[in-house]
């Protein structure tokens, strides 16, 4: 297996970039001070973390919670890392030495680490697991009992504290529970599939420290053997739904996104990753196929994918309903995993378009400007009564008995600069806008970029080079699908309004011609100390109609403005929106308003009979509970 292949473009490692941006840095900053501790003490409160001194044997007692709740831990950890590469914190360090510890002591002596188990077989409880469909014996029922899953994500966290801290003594836990995995899983060994994949990423990681070249073997193992269920060889489950968990055909073979939203998109973004690194073009030709279908199918505005409640799951071609939409905060997060990595083998924009519209739109509206509240389910239409939300709720929540999305945000935003920029030997690609600076070397020479702008209010974009001498590369700016007139890189939605305003790139003052790739406007040139590059992207509101076949939409409009879905609360427009109609002539006006949902672009459309008011959808449900829609009655004249 060759090692020779990596992503064609890379991307900028997030400890290479400095984020000071207006509508981002509070909410990192929320993350840093709030969330993380917050969901450690919530992990404490919970018994997550008991359960591995449990396992230890240092405290008395049965497993608490659900049997994957070790990930939730490890999700955390691996955010509180990023953390600390952007902000040394002592106390925080302190406190993931002591946690680690806890977690070693947990961890067997042949490396396996899966506290349910653990401790039931310490209390002689093993009938327990067998009533949650966990199996009596390791690895049985590994469809169900995510012994896999949970380790993946230690191994993502594992290698983040190793680069974070230097320190050695959990990637050494992750090293020794990879191991044990290896020598019982493979071609002539054990051969079975994780439920709910994870573990893929996770080895390609730990291949990415070590250099193992048999972390990456068993990540392709554990990929190849799906969808040879029927091939004669045993595996627990109930084989009639295979698609669930993307196991009804070979990975190559498969074509549409099918089941469990997140354990989908996070097997696509390990497929990804492991043919990034082998060379491996089916699972690229299968990956592209699959990408095509949800971006023409599956995706909701807002970014937002896995329509269905039942089985957290992708629907049908075009089923997209908006009230019982469920769109877990996990699957957008997975999206923007799977959409970075596909501009990382293709670097082609539309990727990272749809990354930004799932960031802002899919991801942001998973946590409270507070970051301790959160939508696990984000619909885009809400009565004010109907409970989506995950415990049958119907606001952001403290947190929930399966907390994944709680402890999957913590990982997002100390990491948020690594999406902002890639690079090849000769190009530096801008693919997010934020103010920020980065540092990168071009051509042997250490290039500085800075970025300022007030996005994603403002579409005027201002950039920085500065060398130690003239160098050449080509600066390569993302010009937004929904700038060049198409919200999605599909027929899913299109704009039907016309814009006249047009995208504007001067360079140390003079107007230049966009000279468009897969995208990206290319200046190329020999960069002198001190250039300076102005974008303008058309900030206009533009209104969006969707593809006839996904019913909910029929006769519907939605506004966008930028890279933001707006929509409209009841608590703006007098208490009620459901039945509220938008027409074709009302003139929208845009206007920030700085004391309204941490400063927002507020949109007023103007009608004779009152005027509508919009907010972005992703600051919606922050002012109690009420009616909120995306798309409302089109009116047309
Ligand atoms: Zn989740």
């Amino acid at each position: 297996m060759s090692t020779s292949v990596r992503y064609q473009f890379t991307p900028i490692p997030f400890t290479s970039v400095t984020i000071n941006d207006a509508f981002w840095s509070p909410r990192i900053e929320t993350n840093r001070t709030v969330t993380i501790g917050y969901d450690f003490q919530k992990s404490e409160e919970t018994g997550r973390l008991a359960n591995f001194d449990k396992a230890a044997g240092r405290m008395a007692g049965d497993h608490e919670g659900i049997f994957f709740n070790d990930s939730d831990v490890f999700k955390i950890i691996e955010g509180a890392a990023y953390s600390l590469h952007l902000h040394p914190d002592p106390e925080l360090e302190h406190y993931l030495d002591d946690l680690i510890e806890r977690i070693v002591a947990a961890q067997e002596p042949d490396g396996y680490l899966y506290t349910a188990r653990t401790i039931a077989e310490r209390n002689g409880t093993l009938e327990k697991l067998k009533a949650d469909r966990e199996g009596l014996t390791r690895w049985s029922h590994l469809r169900v009992s995510h012994e896999l899953y949970n380790v993946g994500h230690m191994y993502e966290a594992a290698v983040a504290h190793y680069l974070a801290t230097g320190k050695r003594t959990f990637l050494a836990i992750a090293l020794k529970n990879a191991d044990l995995i290896d020598d019982v899983f493979g071609p002539d060994k054990r051969r079975d599939v994780p439920g709910h994949q994870e573990i893929e990423m996770g080895l390609v990681k730990l291949y990415g420290v070590t250099g193992e070249e048999r972390y990456l073997r068993l990540a392709k193992f554990f990929l190849d053997e799906r969808g040879y269920y029927n091939q004669g060889r045993q595996r627990y489950g109930n084989h009639d739904n295979e698609a669930y968990t993307q196991d009804h055909l070979p990975v190559t073979q498969q074509d549409e996104a099918l089941g469990h939203a997140v354990r989908a998109v996070y097997m696509y973004s390990g497929m990804a990753d492991v043919a990034a690194l082998t060379g491996e073009q089916a699972y690229i030709d299968a990956i592209g196929r699959i990408w095509e279908n949800v971006v023409s199918k599956k995706l909701y505005l807002t970014g937002g994918i896995g329509a269905r409640h039942q089985g957290e799951a992708f629907g049908d071609n075009y089923e997209l309903p908006n009230a019982t939409a469920y769109n877990e905060t996990c699957a957008a997060i997975a999206n923007v995993f799977w959409n970075q990595r596909m501009f990382q083998l293709h670097g082609d924009a539309k990727y990272i378009d749809v990354l930004e519209r799932s960031l802002y739109n899919g991801f942001l509206p998973g946590i409270s400007f507070s970051g301790d509240r959160f939508f696990y389910v984000n619909p885009l239409e809400f009565d004010g009564e109907y409970r989506f939300n995950r415990d049958d709720s119907l606001v952001r929540m403290p947190w929930f008995g399966c907390s994944c999305c709680p402890t999957n945000v913590v990982r997002v935003f100390p990491s948020l600069g690594g999406y902002l920029y890639a690079q090849t030997e000769d190009r530096l690609y801008v693919n997010l806008f934020m103010r920020s600076q980065t540092i990168v070397t071009l051509a042997e020479t250490t290039v500085q970029l800075s970025q300022e702008s007030n996005y994603p209010w403002d579409g005027a974009i201002k950039f920085t080079v500065q060398a130690q001498r003239p160098v050449a590369f080509a600066l390569c700016l993302r010009i937004p699908g929904w700038a060049q007139g198409e919200p999605v890189p599909s027929n899913l939605y299109h704009y039907i309004d016309e814009v006249t305003e047009s995208i504007r790139l001067r360079v140390n003052g003079d107007d230049v011609a966009v000279d468009l790739q897969q995208g990206y406007a290319i200046l190329q040139r020999t960069w002198q100390p001190g250039d300076v590059v102005e974008l303008v992207l058309p900030m206009a509101v533009r209104r969006v109609a969707c593809h006839g076949a996904v019913s909910d939409n029929v006769g519907k409009v939605a506004l966008e403005r930028g890279p933001l879905v707006y929509c409209a609360e009841g608590v703006d427009n007098g208490g009620h929106v459901l039945d509220a109609t938008l027409h074709d002539e009302a003139t929208v006006e845009p206007s920030f308003v700085p004391d309204l949902l941490s400063g927002v672009v507020v949109l007023r459309a103007l009608h004779a009979t009152g005027d509508l008011i919009f907010v972005p959808y992703y600051a919606w449900a922050q002012r109690g509970v009420g009616e909120m829609a995306v798309w409302l009655q089109r009116g047309v004249s």
